[in-house]
């Protein structure tokens, strides 16, 4: 069973996305356990809980502390082995690759950061790896932390039903997945690829692996040179 530990500021904004579709069914089946941590519950600050500060050096912004983060990690691993991801847009581009890495970790600990980010001895004392979803900045790493985790938990064998199978998918063997098609085959003029409607199997799997290449070599070149990074 894969385990996620999310730790963040803003443990509510969890609520909806976990517990729908193929995440819902995955924690029902005991696939996967998905647990949110506040920080704020790890302040030494009883009152306040607060769990950031004023950069040294000057220069705009908070930045989340290092000891309630070292604390969070420290409770959550106890015992257990858990790789530590922090999502930044300074680290690695997280990638199929990746998410399939992951899969083998068993036990994920993801810190969001917020604000300016976390203090840096966060990143070079318990964190494992660094990873970004994109060239962009978001305001915190809960958006990066669920597409890590759902990203991971649809690689975990046994979370996908047949009909939601992996093969052909995106990303394998370094291409985009061609088009679908679904009934009517003419809607409102616009007709679906006689190949498509012939029955013949092997011209099928011929055309959707040539549109694929199309649309590989079209939108992302790079992928077909692409090693892992
Ligand atoms: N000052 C930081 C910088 O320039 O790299 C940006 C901080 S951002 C406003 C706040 C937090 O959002 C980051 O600490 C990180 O956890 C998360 N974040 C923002 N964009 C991200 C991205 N593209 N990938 C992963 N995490 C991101």
């Amino acid at each position: 069973m894969m385990h996620f530990d999310i730790i963040t500021i803003f443990p509510k904004v969890f609520d909806g996305i976990f517990g729908d579709s193929i995440i819902k069914r995955a924690k029902e089946n005991k696939k996967i356990v998905i647990k949110i941590h506040d920080v704020r519950d790890f302040s030494l600050d009883k009152k306040r809980r607060s769990v950031d500060d004023r950069p040294f050096g000057g220069g705009p912004g908070m930045v989340l502390s290092p000891q309630p983060l070292f604390d969070a990690v420290k409770k959550i691993k106890g015992r257990k082995k858990a790789k530590v991801i922090y999502v930044t847009p300074s680290g690695r581009p997280f990638s199929q690759i990746h998410a399939k890495r992951l899969t083998r970790a068993g036990n994920l600990i993801i810190i969001c950061g917020h604000y300016e980010g976390i203090d840096e001895r966060v990143r070079q004392h318990i964190v494992d790896e660094e990873f970004s979803i994109g060239d962009y900045v978001l305001t915190g790493g809960e958006i990066p932390a669920m597409v890590i985790v759902d990203a991971v938990t649809r690689l975990v064998p046994g979370v996908l039903g047949k009909e939601e199978s992996l093969i052909n998918e995106s990303f394998e063997a370094n291409l985009l997945e061609g088009p679908h098609y679904t009934r009517p085959a003419n809607f409102r003029g616009f007709k679906v690829p006689d190949v498509l409607l012939s029955g013949h199997h092997q011209q099928i799997e011929q055309w959707r692996k040539a549109q694929a290449l199309k649309r590989t070599e079209e939108i992302r070149p790079d992928l077909l040179s692409q090693k892992e990074r």
